[in-house]
């Protein structure tokens, strides 16, 4: 499944005039492993041999040719998704900054609402939804039975 993902986007990447490297194959490939929406420090952990700022600088890069998707949300420090993904939103705990996808296709129809109301042609829509997670609701109650 990795590895046909990784096959998919090495065209993506081509098509983009990116040279691919083994770094940036790397890099890629771990932002795959790890799913989710890893930031920066996450994607280092698991590939130490290369430098942070390596990281960084693919990471911007790939964001520039809208491989990735910033998610600039949460406790300050940006997180980072494939942005070749189906339509999802964001449901964001504001105590450890995990964010979990969703989905709820019928919010499509805010689109053509806008539309009708502002006769805007619309590109797209964004929505995060804010609360505590189910381990940090846990933590919470630990910490109230003390
Ligand atoms: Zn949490
Ligand atoms: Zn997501």
């Amino acid at each position: 499944m990795q590895k046909e993902q990784m096959t998919k986007l090495i065209p993506f990447l081509k098509e983009r005039g990116l040279r691919i490297t083994p770094q940036r194959t790397l890099i890629l490939q771990t932002i795959l492993t790890l799913k989710g929406h890893p930031t920066v420090e996450d994607i280092h952990r698991q590939i130490p041999q290369i430098s942070i700022a390596t990281i960084y600088n693919n990471i911007k890069l790939f964001v520039s040719l809208r491989i990735l998707k910033e998610l600039p949300y949460g406790n300050g420090l940006s997180k980072y998704e494939l942005a070749n993904q189906p339509n999802h939103y964001h449901i964001l705990c504001e105590s450890c900054g995990d964010i979990f996808d969703f989905n709820y296709p019928t919010l499509t129809q805010i689109e053509h609402v806008a539309r009708k109301l502002t006769q805007y042609q619309i590109f797209s829509h964004q929505m995060e939804v804010y609360g505590l997670c189910p381990t940090c609701q846990n933590e919470t109650k630990v910490k109230e039975g003390d």
